[in-house]
């Protein structure tokens, strides 16, 4: 989940980050969908259009009435889509026009533990389904929407409807869904057959080989046989399949038999994403156990790699800093951190790729992050 708000902090002299949640008076009394705009022409009955702005933020008005939002201007919040909370106080940036790294979260809730869980479970969940669904449905033509959770299959039937609604007014859209995989049944497999189902990739962890380690990593006994269950109903079903691992020192070792394990027995996936460590949520207090620092010895990454393509497994590395990785491998490191959590080191000022390089997340400590690039 995004946390609510990115204060003003960086490494060097970079800016700040993108807030996501913004202090809001509305005179509405139920949460609403709106998307902002300046424009005066507009017949969209969701758009809220500019009324006035100041220094300390834009007033719009809508069908729901008027809301003022503080903490951004009309450049930076023209054509957002954002769920208004007049109880709360605040309006939400649920997809934003600029962003290509928009993900609604749509639970906290989760049935797994992960050691390293960069957004730990909560007992609560609020539903809030209908409203996303509109929003998904004010979306720029052909964005990618992310969705996150906790575990967004605890609550299957909604996320599967509103998947399949949206897909069928907006097939231009395109939805990824980060999801364990623990909760699809083989009475699925027909639904995820349909057509519209081919604009969602399911983004789905791996963490070892052997079932026992598996499950200590995601905290739940029994995860790793049923996520073998749900790959054979994915692949019956022809669903689109991201495998996602995410490195930390309990697994390290395994990379190179995960790698053997997933071009065996899941070649039928589209990627396989191997990922570094998120220095939040659990992983913070637990870092120094936690953390691979890979740009120190790239063996065990690097053999994993070349097994995955070496089997035509389209193997690709997140969160790794390009300079950080030995040049075989550097064209697979993704710019795969989002925009509104991405933070680029002092010394990166002059690198020529820093466009196609991930950064640094904004929690990562930055003596090591200063200390470990080497502008390219
Ligand atoms: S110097 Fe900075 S921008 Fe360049 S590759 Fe390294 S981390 Fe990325």
């Amino acid at each position: 989940m995004a946390p609510s708000a990115g204060d003003a902090r960086s490494f060097g002299n970079e800016p700040v980050v993108i807030r996501l949640t913004l202090p809001a008076l509305a005179d509405a009394e139920a949460p609403y969908v709106a998307r902002l705009t300046r424009r005066l022409d507009t017949t969209d009955a969701a758009d809220a259009l500019l009324v006035s702005q100041d220094d300390e933020g834009a007033t719009f008005v809508g069908r729901d009435g008027t809301v003022a939002i503080d903490g951004a201007n009309i450049d930076e919040l023209d054509g957002d889509v954002v769920i208004v909370d007049p109880v709360a106080g605040r309006a939400e940036r649920i997809l934003r026009r600029s962003s290509a790294h928009n993900t609604l979260l749509v639970t906290e809730r989760c049935d797994q533990l992960c050691i390293m869980c960069s957004q730990p479970p909560k007992k609560t969940h609020v539903d809030r389904f209908a409203l996303l669904e509109e929003a998904c449905l004010l979306a720029e033509p052909g964005s990618l929407i992310g969705v996150s959770g906790g575990e967004p299959t605890l609550y299957k039937e909604q996320l599967l409807g509103l998947l399949e609604r949206v897909l069928g007014e907006r097939p231009d859209l395109e939805f990824h869904v980060l999801t364990n995989g623990q909760f699809f049944e083989p009475d699925d497999v027909p639904r995820l057959r349909d057509r519209r189902y081919a604009g969602v990739s399911w983004g789905i962890p791996i963490y070892a080989p052997d079932p026992e380690l598996h499950d200590r990593i995601v905290g739940k006994e029994g995860a790793f046989a049923r996520l073998e269950n749900t790959m054979a109903d994915l692949m019956l079903a022809g669903a689109r399949v991201e495998l996602r691992t995410v490195l930390v020192s309990d697994n390290v070792g395994e990379l190179p038999d995960l790698a053997r394990y997933v071009v065996k027995r899941l070649r039928f996936v589209e990627a396989w994403s191997i990922m570094q460590l998120e220095r939040i949520g659990f992983a913070r207090n637990r870092w120094a156990s936690l953390f691979v620092d890979h740009g120190r010895d790239f063996g065990p990454v690097g053999a994993a790699l070349d097994v995955a393509l070496l089997h035509g497994v389209r193997a690709q590395l997140f969160n790794f800093p390009r300079c950080t990785v030995p040049e075989p491998w550097r064209h697979l490191a993704r710019a795969s951190i989002s925009d509104w959590k991405r933070r680029y080191a002092e010394a990166c000022a002059p690198c020529a790729e820093r466009d196609l390089c991930s950064g640094f997340f904004e929690w990562h400590p930055i003596e090591h992050a200063e200390a470990g690039v080497m502008p390219l």
